[in-house]
This record gives C-alpha cells, sequence and structure tokens, in this order.
C-alpha cells in the first residue's frame, strides 16, 4: 500500500483517460480457440486490459485460475453480512485514481477517508507533544531513506535509517515498513521506496473496493477456474495451454503475480530468460494479512475509519480501522515478518493476536463484544501467494526489466509492473491497460499507439505530518504526508 506522486500520477494516466468507459463495454464474442489477446489473470490488470483489447475491438480470451473476479482486490459480503475487503481497501488519490472515475456508473459510493490518525500509547491516546515527536521522527525517518536514494549504490531502507530514532523507532518502523511496504524495511530497497511518491488523500467505497472493480468487470468473457499451465511460443504468437484445451492468441498479458510466476506455475517454452527470473525474485510479494471483527457497540469507541497506530518497541504491533464504512466491522491488519510468522500459525493464532492486542489498547472487556472474527491468508492462496511486491535491494530497475516485451508477444503486467503506483489497484490497473495497448501494437493487431514512456525521475515526497490535524484532547489525531 505504498505512496505514490501524484505529478507523474497524472502523466502516468494520460493514456487511461481514454479507458472504456462502463456502458461502453460489450462482452467480447465467446472465447475461442483462437483469439488476438490472451490474458492470464482477471485481477485489476487483467480487468483493465481486457477492456482495452476489446474497446480495440480485437477478440480477447480471459483465463482465470480462481472460481471469483478481482484477484487481490475482492469484495465478501457473505462472511459478516456486510461487505467487507479481503484484500485492497484504500482508494488512494481518488482525484486521479483511474478506478475512481467509474464509481458513479458502478452505482458505488465513494467517499473521502478521514485525514487524521491516532496514536495509542498502552491504553491512552498520545497527548499532543508525543504525537509531534512521533511525527518528527517520521519526517526524519523519511528524508534519510530519501538521501540514501540518492545516492549511486542501492540500500536497503532500514540501513538508512538514522541511528537516533529512540522511543518511536518501532512505530516508524511498523508504519513505513509492514503497513506501506508489506515488508520489514531491512527487505525493502531505499530506491524503489522513493520512487513511490505522496500519498495524501485517500478514499473507501462504502459497498468495498473489490465491488467497484467487479463492476468494471460485468461483460467480460472471463473464463474462471481456468489455470493457465503453460505459454509456448509459437509461429505468429503463443500456445496456452489450460486443463479446458488450447488457445491460441497472437499476443499474451501475463498479470499472475511475480510469487506466482517465480514459483514456476506457469510453465514457459522457450523457458524464461534469466533477467526476466531474476526480476520476478527481486520483486517478491511481502506480506499482509487483515483480521475482521465484527463488534457490537462500538466498545473501541473509534469513530467511522479511525485509523490507529501503537506506540511499541516490538515488531508484534498492527494497525486498525474501525467501523470500517459504518459498519461494526474493525480491520486489524498485520504484516511484514511478523504478519508472515503469525498467518503462517493458522487463522485461530491470528485472531487470538487481534483479540489480545486490542485487549490490551483497549481494555480486555472488549472482548465480549466480538461477535464474530475472519482472518486473511493471502500467503497461501495458491494463484496470489502473498500481498504485493516491494522490490529488495537493488532490485527496483527490476520493474523496467518486467514491463519488457518478451519476444514481442509476452506482456507481463501487474501491480509489480508499474515504478510509481507499485502495490496498488491503481498501478496494477495502469500496469494492464498499458500492457495491452503494447501487446497489440507488437501483435499487429491494434492500432493503438505505444503509451509514452513515463518520465522516470526520481520522486522525493515521502510522508511527513502536516499541521493541519491537530489532535485532540482525549483521542490525539495526527497525518502522515509526504510533501
Ligand atoms: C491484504 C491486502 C491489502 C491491500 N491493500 C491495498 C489497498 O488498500 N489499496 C491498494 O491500492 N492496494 C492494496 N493492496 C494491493 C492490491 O490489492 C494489488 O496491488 C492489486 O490488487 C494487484 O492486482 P493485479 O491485477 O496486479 O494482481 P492480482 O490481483 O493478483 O490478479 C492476478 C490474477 O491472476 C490469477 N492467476 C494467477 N495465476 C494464474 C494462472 N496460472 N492462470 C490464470 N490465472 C492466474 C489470480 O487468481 C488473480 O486473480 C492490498 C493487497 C492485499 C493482499
Amino acid at each position: 500500500m505504498p505512496g505514490f506522486s501524484r505529478r507523474l500520477f497524472l502523466a502516468a494516466t494520460a493514456g487511461a483517460a481514454a479507458a472504456p468507459a462502463l456502458a461502453q463495454v460489450r462482452p467480447a464474442p465467446a472465447p475461442s480457440a483462437e483469439v488476438d489477446v490472451a490474458i492470464v489473470g482477471a485481477g485489476a490488470a487483467g480487468i483493465a486490459a481486457a477492456r482495452r483489447v476489446i474497446l480495440e475491438g480485437r477478440r480477447v480470451a480471459i483465463l482465470e485460475a480462481s472460481e471469483r473476479i478481482g484477484g487481490r482486490c475482492i469484495t465478501d459480503t457473505a462472511i459478516f453480512g456486510v461487505p467487507f475487503d479481503l484484500g485492497a481497501h484504500w482508494l488512494h488519490a481518488p482525484d486521479i485514481n483511474p478506478l475512481s472515475k467509474f464509481s458513479a456508473t458502478a452505482g458505488v459510493d465513494v467517499y473521502p477517508a478521514p485525514r487524521g490518525q491516532k496514536l495509542k500509547i498502552g491504553r491512552r491516546y498520545a497527548r499532543e507533544g508525543e504525537t509531534e515527536d512521533f511525527l518528527a521522527t517520521v519526517v526524519r525517518a523519511n528524508r534519510a531513506i530519501l538521501d540514501a536514494a540518492r545516492g549511486t549504490t542501492d540500500m536497503s531502507c532500514a540501513r538508512a535509517l538514522p541511528r537516533d530514532l529512540g522511543e518511536w523507532k518501532g512505530s516508524v518502523e511498523f508504519v513505513l515498513g509492514p503497513f506501506g511496504c508489506a515488508k520489514d524495511l531491512s527487505e525493502v530497497s531505499a530506491a524503489d521506496f522513493a520512487r513511490s511518491g505522496e500519498r495524501d488523500l485517500d478514499a473507501f467505497c462504502r459497498q468495498g473496493l473489490g465491488t467497484l472493480l467487479s463492476k468494471l468487470a460485468e461483460g467480460l468473457p472471463v473464463q474462471l477456474g481456468t489455470p493457465v499451465l503453460s505459454i509456448a511460443s509459437v509461429r505468429n504468437g503463443v500456445e496456452i495451454e489450460t486443463p479446458r484445451g488450447k488457445i491460441n492468441a497472437r499476443a499474451v498479458v501475463v498479470t499472475a503475480s511475480t510469487n506466482v510466476l517465480a514459483g514456476g506455475a506457469i510453465r514457459f517454452a522457450p523457458e524464461l530468460p534469466k533477467r526476466q527470473l531474476d526480476a520476478l525474485q527481486k520483486l517478491s510479494l511481502g506480506s499482509y494479512e487483515r483480521i475482521a471483527l465484527e463488534m457490537e457497540g462500538n466498545p473501541l469507541n473509534l469513530q467511522r475509519d479511525d485509523l490507529v497506530f501503537e506506540k511499541t518497541d516490538g515488531i508484534r504491533t498492527a494497525s486498525i480501522l474501525a467501523n470500517v464504512s459504518g459498519t461494526s466491522l474493525t480491520y486489524v491488519d498485520v504484516a511484514g515478518s511478523f504478519g508472515r510468522e503469525l498467518a503462517s500459525r493458522g487463522r485461530k493464532a491470528m485472531t487470538d493476536f487481534a483479540v489480545e492486542w486490542l485487549g490490551g489498547l483497549f481494555g480486555t472487556e472488549i472482548e465480549k463484544s466480538i461477535k464474530r472474527m475472519h482472518a486473511t491468508q493471502w500467503f497461501a492462496e495458491p494463484f496470489v501467494q502473498g500481498a504485493f511486491s516491494a522490490a529488495s535491494v537493488g532490485g527496483q530497475p527490476s520493474r523496467r526489466i518486467l514491463m519488457e516485451p518478451l519476444r514481442e508477444r509476452i506482456f507481463f503486467a501487474g501491480e509489480a509492473a508499474h515504478e510509481m503506483l507499485w502495490g496498488t489497484v491503481g498501478g496494477a490497473w495502469e500496469s494492464g491497460d498499458r500492457a495491452a495497448v503494447a501487446a497489440l501494437r507488437f501483435s499487429g493487431v491494434g492500432a493503438a499507439p505505444a503509451p509514452e514512456a513515463k518520465p522516470q525521475k526520481p520522486t522525493r515526497q515521502r510522508r511527513e505530518p502536516r499541521a493541519q490535524t491537530r489532535p485532540e484532547p482525549q483521542q490525539p489525531t495526527f497525518r502522515i504526508l509526504r510533501e
């Protein structure tokens, strides 16, 4: 869930402005064994790519391994009876996010996220001075990482941190690392961190972000339960093997996650070059899991969509998003090495942690208010295997490598294939649209121009506080910004 630069994002969305409006998308002809572009995966990138191919009047096949559309952006309504985003929930930069412009036609409500966040110190809220101290430390940490990223040799964000973060070290490391990048800062490239820019505005979708995405897939000829087993380069295109038969296409857009691809779930013939394999390894997915609690009577005494962190000196911490969209759901998100370790111990260990941890912050009596709980296991989803990609040290250029067309017929797309918006639904969407344009052009079946090369200046804005949101006396709030 990294941030991004608005300026660069605007440049990047120039092509997407012409993306098809919902009503314009018509179902493609029934999937046949011969198509112009095949798309592997029906997550955000795959949906965007498919819409582009259809808009250009070309034949498409969309092959989705799982039994559902949306990939890592999916809203469940069965577990709690209200929208529950199992994966992506925040709509970053709603004013320019490629998805938000569809909200009205999709019939969903997008509303601004509250600008304040709260900081807990044990059972009490941080005082104003403590909050300011914490924010100043976040600013220093951010700047140090940005400074390091300007150097000639990449290093880990952890190595770039000032040595004197003092009592705020644990919280700062959690907010910038696991919470923002799904990895501990020791595993994150300073260059990659610096490329993702500011995130100063966010929104939520009342019906769930996955609901919005699924509306954008309506009418698309997605073949569910169709895992792609192999992609062979043949004369004039590719031959794609699935358990349901073979499909020939002039080009293929592959949106499966980096972990799925690196694990060899799809066999390529000829094999993927070392250059691409290395890139996939360096862009491995981090861990980000959600424990949702349905609580009666607002026992945490928080407002709708309040975001809360705790002051911590260890890594056993989490974030809280309370009363999600005004429902009785609260999300406790765990991430990074702790999230990975906890999730590997199973759902019960995750919900036990959430209850105990919330009890420590709000009082053990809150347990009585908990009606139902659910914990995600993204790391164990066979067709995803993690959360999102933060590059390892030296891995930032891998994003460009992943975007290179392979043999002029294989085009990788997805959140990892975006230099600034990696780890976001908007980035995945952009990447899918861009890959589809390139696939059509290279395969000679589309007249669409190739996307312009994006400005590649490193961004410099990182999370820094803005003093506009003053802490309230009882429950002080703060805002982390990148200016
Ligand atoms: C818990 C969590 C919280 C997040 N929070 C946010 C957030 O708040 N905001 C935000 O913007 N982003 C967030 N993200 C990241 C965001 O969800 C992803 O960046 C984005 O959804 C990725 O889209 P994608 O299309 O690249 O990949 P995916 O969504 O993974 O789609 C790829 C698709 O390919 C399919 N597939 C895989 N292998 C095969 C195969 N062999 N054959 C056919 N199909 C295959 C998969 O089933 C999947 O449907 C979060 C992610 C997680 C896990």
